[in-house]
């Protein structure tokens, strides 16, 4: 299935990480969203692989739009030059909210909170609640341990072989556009047959 997003939303990292590489492809992540016209949609901070998306992104005359609750605005130093700063008052509502305005997924490197998102939008599309595609950018393997323990939920019994199809591992930065061709859709069973 062909696909042509409007938004996109970059769940990343508030740190930059250690290998330089994983900034370097945020860079060209960000740079090829704003040729294309593709709205850059994040949580909003100035710090980290976050920051860097967003900056280059506005450095290529691309469109970026913050979601940030008040409470975490000054500790993840809200970006003040963005195309568009959505405030919101819990982390709930900035998670729906970036939801709502986004066509699509990617996952760069980053931490828990990265960790959280990714998973919350998988079981949100697990539950038949979206059909959006969701890309995990694996750079320099960084997301191996997320595919074993996706795996390990399969070989345990307590996941469809199904749930692989809820999102599409990719090394590089223009492998994401490409997989916009051919995302798979997702069988019901993955949601309904143990039910
Ligand atoms: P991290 O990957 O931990 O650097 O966090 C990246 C983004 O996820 C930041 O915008 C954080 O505000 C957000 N975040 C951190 N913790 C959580 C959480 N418990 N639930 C949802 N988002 C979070």
């Amino acid at each position: 299935m062909s696909f042509k997003p409007k938004s996109l939303c970059v769940f990343c990292g508030s740190r930059n990480g250690h290998d330089p590489d994983y900034v370097l492809e945020a860079k060209k992540l960000a740079r090829r969203m704003a040729e294309e016209g593709i709205e850059f949609v994040y949580g909003g901070g100035s710090v980290g692989i976050m920051g860097v998306l967003a900056q280059e992104v506005l450095a290529h005359d691309g469109r970026v739009t913050g979601i940030i609750p008040d409470f975490l605005q000054k500790l993840e130093v809200g970006h003040h030059g963005l195309t568009e700063l959505i405030v919101t008052d819990s982390m709930h509502e900035r998670k729906r909210t970036m939801f709502e305005r986004s066509d699509g997924f990617i996952v760069l490197p980053g931490g828990l909170g990265t960790l959280d998102e990714t998973f919350e939008i998988m079981t949100w599309k697990q539950l038949r609640l979206h059909d959006k595609p969701i890309i995990v950018l694996d750079c320099k393997d960084y997301w191996q341990p997320f595919e074993q323990l996706v795996n390990a939920t399969i070989t345990g019994g307590f996941a469809h072989e199904g749930v692989k199809d809820l999102y599409k591992l990719v090394k590089n930065a223009d492998a994401v556009f490409d997989s916009f061709n051919h995302i798979p859709a997702v069988k019901e069973e993955v949601l309904t047959s143990h039910l």
